[in-house]
């Protein structure tokens, strides 16, 4: 693991620009935010990902959904010289090098990202309640969980979704996730959900797959109340209790 000086050292060539708000991750920041379904092509693991044709389908995000991952990444950039003040809806923006009065630039971010990615993620508590939800969603409907990370980060996230009880179906995704979604849902005859943090995702579902019901969830309380929404485009719920009766509305 880079300490914040050798973070330093690390500035590079390799630049990925980040949107100017409601990007918490900076994956989604690396496609154009115009989503288009036509030019997808789906990974294996989304093509090998289990769809029923006769059941309802639960398609659901990691971070900020199932896993409280700000707080996480809070508790691993804090073992390395790093804070976090929480500002904005946002990721790098609110990590400082303690005591600094500006934020970490996305190179750095970008460093610390990848290592939580690696080998972070026993920092990260699940989100309260979703274990239990998708459990009792998963007798009657098929789950995939659908997650922007990192390749490298895959067996990390795939354990540590076994070791906190959800293990279904993994699908590492990059970038809006409207054509995955639509590539999920067109393999069931029954009602579909897409849960995800970020409007981005959302509306990108919104255009691809449109019969998709849609619901946002933040489950960090801190972050809760800086979070963009569109109630009126997609169902706001941060409490994995009520989101499961809505989802349950949705389904079946
Ligand atoms: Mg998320």
């Amino acid at each position: 693991m880079a300490t914040g000086s050798d973070l330093e050292a690390t500035r590079r060539s390799r630049i990925i620009l980040p949107l100017p708000t409601d990007i918490l991750k900076p994956a989604l920041a690396e496609r154009s935010p115009l989503s288009s379904s036509s030019a997808f092509k789906p990974a294996q693991d989304l093509v090998s990902a289990k769809v029923a044709p006769d059941r309802p389908l639960v398609i659901v995000d990691v971070d900020e959904v199932l896993a409280l991952f700000v707080e996480g990444f809070e508790r691993f950039v804090g073992q390395h010289g790093f804070e976090m003040r929480f500002d904005k809806f946002a990721l790098f923006q609110n990590v400082y090098r303690k005591g600094d009065d500006n934020h970490i630039d996305m190179l750095v971010g970008k460093t610390l990202f990848d290592d939580f990615f690696r080998d972070g993620s026993d920092h990260m508590d699940p989100a309260p309640g979703a274990a239990k939800a998708l459990a009792h969603l998963s007798n009657r409907a098929d789950v995939v969980i659908l997650t922007n990370a990192p390749e490298h980060g895959r067996d990390e996230r795939a354990r540590w979704l076994k070791r906190h009880g959800m293990d279904y179906p993994l699908v590492i995704n990059s970038g809006l996730k409207g054509p995955a979604a639509a590539h999920l849902a067109a393999r069931t005859n029954r009602p579909s959900v897409f849960i995800d943090d970020m409007i981005p995702n959302l509306d990108s579902v919104a255009t691809d797959a449109p019969k998709v019901g849609r619901f946002q969830m933040v489950a960090d309380q801190r972050l809760r109340h800086m979070a963009p929404s569109k109630p009126h485009a997609h169902e706001r719920i941060d409490d994995w209790d009520r989101l499961q009766a809505a989802l349950e509305n949705a389904l079946f």
